[in-house]
């Protein structure tokens, strides 16, 4: 996440200078002075608005990091652990810009407790840490379910469901499952990723399982016969990725980002092909990040 996004602040100092322009340009023919007074307020008001965003988080990433928030981070993030000191701050600095801007809330809408909300923030920083220009892909918050799966009618502590991410409504995690991810970083498993990468998914609208990487049909098409392969593999339990994997292309994809981002050694050493395209398109050497710090 940026505090400023170059295209963004582009954009809204385009639109600055055409307001301001057109109040020149009336000013110039009205001589009625309360016109030239709103054509100079209105810019001005403009300024504020548009760049409120910047500012807040200007303003909120001066604040020391907590030292509760730090403290789960440390207990919890193999990942956070990893990075160097500059890393480090960064993600801490993803961690208050989502807290700051997003909202992560119980069923009925009631606060969250501070390790619930430190874990969800943990696993957007982790997803979003190599590429500064990604923001979180969701905005409509998180919903944390109580226990440990819901039903296709969300009916609590039943079914199978223990995430879900639809686009444009907000992500839905349950608390156990939240923390069990979380408790083995390097179980392959890990819900909250899981969910995030099914949103990079919906990105493309095209192509179910793969995500937007760029205009290059040649590396769809080999993201395509990678993830197939791979998915035959699945399919027959010869696969070092778990059998949900083979449900359909969505969630090869998922399930193979939460195997890069928990355990890279093995999708490097079994299936170097695929390792590389999520490399490239989550831009981080998770295998190198964890090399040699086990
Ligand atoms: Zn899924």
């Amino acid at each position: 996440m940026k505090i400023i996004n170059r295209n963004e602040v582009i954009f809204k100092f385009i639109y600055f200078i055409l307001i301001a322009l057109t109040g020149v340009f009336i000013s110039m023919y009205s001589s009625d002075s309360t016109v030239i007074v709103i054509f100079i307020v209105i810019p001005i008001f403009y300024i504020v608005l548009a760049f409120r965003k910047e500012l807040r988080r200007f303003r909120i990433v001066k604040k020391k990091f907590p030292t509760g928030l730090k403290e789960i981070i440390g207990e919890y993030s193999k990942f956070y652990n990893h990075l160097e000191d500059a890393g480090k701050r960064k993600f801490e600095r993803d961690i208050t810009i989502f807290l700051n801007e997003h909202s992560i809330r119980g069923l009925r809408g009631e606060e969250t407790d501070l390790r619930t909300k430190a874990l969800v923030a943990t696993g957007v920083a982790t997803i979003l840490h190599g590429r500064e220009d990604w923001e979180p892909p969701f905005t409509d918050g998180v919903v944390v379910y109580p226990g440990e799966t819901f039903d296709p009618d969300y009916n609590l502590y039943k079914g199978q469901i223990a995430g879900m991410a639809g686009e444009r409504r907000p992500l839905l995690v349950t608390k156990e499952i939240l923390e069990k991810s979380f408790k083995d970083p390097d179980d392959g498993y890990n819900s909250l990723i899981h969910e995030i990468a099914h949103y990079f998914d919906f990105e493309n609208p095209y192509m179910s399982g793969v995500p937007l990487i760029g205009s290059d049909k040649e590396m769809t098409k080999e993201w395509l016969r990678t993830m197939e392969k791979e998915r035959e593999k699945v399919n027959k339990g010869k696969s070092f990725l778990r059998p949900y994997a083979g449900s359909n292309e969505a969630e090869f994809f998922a399930v193979a980002t939460e195997s890069f981002f928990e355990r890279p050694d093995e999708m490097k050493e079994k299936n170097p092909k695929l390792y590389e395209l999520l490399r490239g398109f989550y831009n981080i050497d998770m295998e190198e990040l964890f090399r040699d710090k086990k």
